[in-house]
């Protein structure tokens, strides 16, 4: 697939609350905070305004917190100790200054086609690992499809084989969803997905 853009060039990824040009330093993590897999769980990030924005790691909220970029709203019981203090392990983070999302959608990538139709042939249904799935244009290119958001799809290498040069109507094969570009709307859906097992998320998630 080739990678699209304005110029010809792939759009910049978008990560949604990413701090820009923000550099982790590793001293901003307290030493005994680097090894456990706690700070690899998710944590919700909130906009100022206490709107949901993303899904970030421990590690990486408590980066915001310690640099006062990000409050915790919403936090666990376990603390990890750094050599002055402790510090409680966030659920749910907040921006304290207000972050502009732009409505912008993600770079068109594989990794983001297959999050959007989470990892589901849009074909036969099933739900595979990434190594089993491959892109598949709707309208194949050879018809004047084009590599888009909207002609882009999951699917498996079953499907993807037998569908072949043509159209889903020629080949007998439905869409299970019309394929749209991944949006904030796309992220809260995977967030509310995420944020079903954690009950502390719900109340900013379910609204
Ligand atoms: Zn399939």
């Amino acid at each position: 697939m080739k990678p699209f853009g304005q110029n010809g060039r792939p759009p910049r990824p978008t990560k949604l609350p990413e701090v820009r040009g923000e550099k982790r330093p590793p001293s901003a993590v307290p030493p005994s905070a680097r090894k456990p897999a706690i700070m690899q769980e998710p944590v919700l990030v909130l906009n100022a305004t206490f709107e949901p924005i993303n899904v970030t790691a421990v590690r990486r909220a408590m980066v915001l917190m310690i640099k006062g970029v990000a409050q915790a709203e919403e936090v666990n019981h376990t603390e990890v100790h750094s050599a002055s203090r402790a510090l409680p392990v966030p659920s749910v983070i907040r921006l304290l200054a207000y972050r502009h999302i732009p409505q912008q959608t993600r770079a068109l990538s594989r990794k983001n086609i297959l999050l959007r139709d989470r990892n589901t042939c849009q074909f036969c249904s099933r739900t595979l690992p990434a190594s089993e799935l491959t892109l598949d244009h709707v309208v194949p290119r050879s018809r004047g499809g084009r590599s888009s958001w909207e002609n882009l799809v999951a699917c498996c290498y079953r499907c993807n084989n037998s569908k072949g040069d043509r159209t889903p109507e020629e080949a007998g094969f439905a869409l299970a969803r019309r394929p749209r570009p991944f949006t904030l709307h796309t992220s809260r859906q995977l967030m509310r997905l995420i944020g079903n097992k954690d009950e502390k998320w719900r109340k900013y998630l379910f609204y």
